[in-house]
């Protein structure tokens, strides 16, 4: 079988979350007609949660995947091509770059915007990996639903923990929000909604052990908890537990490539989108372990795309005068 005939761009993004989308639509009206791999889960972050209340320019409440939807469509109608394959290969050490899709297609860039954003953490005991799908998950609005009257414990203490916490009581009899200090980082008008919920237990103080569960039907039955001040052990019968315990940055291909920092967020130069490498450029949470929020990953993307377009420009002159160097 033939390979297929790579594709070129001079923008290439790869990503479909608001700093990908946000690059998308810059780099277009720039006329730079850039391809935009959306990944395996186009949208990114916010297509897993509902309500957002803090992205400016609605009154009402907005739901994440509706917001990226818009994104998309905008992208879309000023000239983006949008392209469902997921980037499995990097080759940045070339010009022009080199990325490979799983689906074996190639794809040839003058640039390259990366907005692979993050990806949820989880804790490492291998009892989340042996009922991933069977009473464990990272996505409250994903799985929630089959926890309809039934107990669960989410894990962590910023905003998502929180969040999945508040939807979940929604749908389950309770919830029992498990955090390791005693105190949250979520925002505080998060918090009061949590503390005001009667159907929410917060144990301060606790790690989760170990998730116990049955084979036959295969799902989870219980948790056991320590208590980091007391040493104190307890158990609790849980149905479902939903890790939010944060986000790591998906960069596991560019790793050896782009420059990073130790905690494995790609470093770009301060006040900038701009990686080591001339040409590539790094936007949102795939870079950021700061802010992490949608409307500073789609200010990032615009940055990004700005600066693509002034490589761009600089390179074509570069090229115009070695041309019209050559020809006198
Ligand atoms: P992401 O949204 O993470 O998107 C990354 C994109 O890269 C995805 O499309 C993925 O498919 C793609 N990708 C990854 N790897 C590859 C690859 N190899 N090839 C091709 N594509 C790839 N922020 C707010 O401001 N307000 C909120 O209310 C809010 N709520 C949140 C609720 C939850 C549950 C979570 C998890 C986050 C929330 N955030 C919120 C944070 C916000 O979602 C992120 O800051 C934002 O989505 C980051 O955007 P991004 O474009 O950098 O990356
Ligand atoms: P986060 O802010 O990094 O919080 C992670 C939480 O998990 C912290 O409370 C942390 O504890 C805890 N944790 C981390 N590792 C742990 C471990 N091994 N064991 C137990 N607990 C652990 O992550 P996030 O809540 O996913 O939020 C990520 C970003 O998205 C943030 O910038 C957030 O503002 C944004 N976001 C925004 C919204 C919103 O605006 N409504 C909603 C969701 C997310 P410590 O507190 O002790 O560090």
């Amino acid at each position: 079988m033939s390979e297929p005939v790579a594709r070129h761009a001079p923008i290439v993004i790869i990503g479909s979350g608001p700093a990908g989308y946000s690059a998308a639509i810059y780099a277009a009206r720039a006329m730079r007609k850039p391809m935009l791999i959306a990944g395996l889960q186009p949208g990114g972050q916010l297509t897993i949660t509902t309500d957002v209340e803090n992205y400016p320019g609605f009154a009402d409440v907005i739901q994440g995947p509706w917001l990226m939807e818009q994104m998309r469509a905008q992208a879309k109608h000023v000239g983006t091509e949008i392209i469902e394959d997921i980037i499995v290969k990097a080759e940045l050490d070339r010009r022009p770059f080199r990325l490979t899709g799983d689906s074996g297609q190639i794809y040839l860039a003058d640039s390259v915007i990366i907005a692979t954003g993050a990806q949820a953490k989880w804790l490492g005991l291998p009892a989340e990996h042996k009922f991933g799908g069977f009473g464990v998950s990272a996505c409250a609005t994903c799985d929630g639903f089959f926890f309809r009257g039934k107990d669960v414990a989410v894990i962590g203490g910023g905003n998502s923990a929180v969040e999945e916490a508040l939807y979940l009581a929604h749908l389950a009899r309770s919830v029992t929000l498990i955090h390791r200090r005693d105190g949250f980082k979520a925002e505080k008008i998060l918090q009061e909604r949590l503390f005001n919920h009667p159907a929410i237990e917060v144990v301060w103080d606790t790690v989760l052990e170990d998730i116990e569960g049955a084979e036959e039907p295969k799902g989870v039955t219980g948790i056991v908890l320590r208590n980091v001040k007391t040493g104190a052990r307890e158990e609790r019968k849980v149905d479902g537990v939903f890790v939010a315990i944060g986000h790591a940055p998906a960069t596991e291909i560019f790793k050896g490539q782009v420059e990073m920092r130790d905690n494995g967020y790609i470093k770009v130069k301060p006040g900038t989108t701009e990686t080591n490498i001339s040409g590539v450029f790094a936007a949102g949470d795939v870079a950021d372990d700061v802010y992490r929020q949608a409307v500073t990953a789609a200010g990032l993307g615009c940055m990004a795309a700005l600066e693509a377009e002034k490589f761009l420009a600089s390179a074509e002159l570069d090229h115009a005068r070695a041309k019209a160097g050559a020809a006198a």
